[in-house]
């Protein structure tokens, strides 16, 4: 485990602590509306394509590919070790997690890269979803 006191972490709450607690578990999940199928990340209480509250947690492939990135260079808290990649990723399923990038040097990074999700626990609560290059 990556123990790194200073580094701010999520603080899990009612909505999101199914999809915390699946990752900890090495599994993603994601938010779909029963009512239109689609897909919801963050966790919201409601679907933001038709206002039902009729949402389900499914799993996700944990497949996609990189849909926009950039490279971080000067942190806003110093505890982040620099560089590093932030990412936004088109899942297979069709919905767009924000997250990092890892095992990608940043001069190898391209958009439309295949991708697959690692966990990376970061500590007793909280495991982070990153991804990297496959
Ligand atoms: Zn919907």
């Amino acid at each position: 485990m990556a123990e790194n006191a200073a580094l701010p972490l999520p603080q899990p709450t009612a909505l999101s602590r199914p999809f915390w607690d699946a990752c900890r578990r090495g599994e993603l999940i994601v938010q779909r509306c029963r009512a239109c199928g689609h897909y919801i990340f963050i966790p919201e209480p409601v679907c933001a394509n038709c206002f039902s509250a009729d949402l389900e947690w499914v799993p996700s492939n944990g497949r996609g590919t990189l849909y926009s990135y950039t490279v971080v260079w000067r942190p806003q808290q110093p505890a982040f070790p620099v560089p590093y990649i932030v990412a936004i990723i088109e899942m297979e399923e069709g919905w767009y997690p924000l997250t990092n990038l890892i095992e990608c040097a940043p001069e190898d990074v391209r958009i439309g890269m295949p991708v697959k999700v690692q966990f990376q626990p970061v500590s007793e609560e909280i495991t982070l979803p990153m991804f990297r290059p496959v």
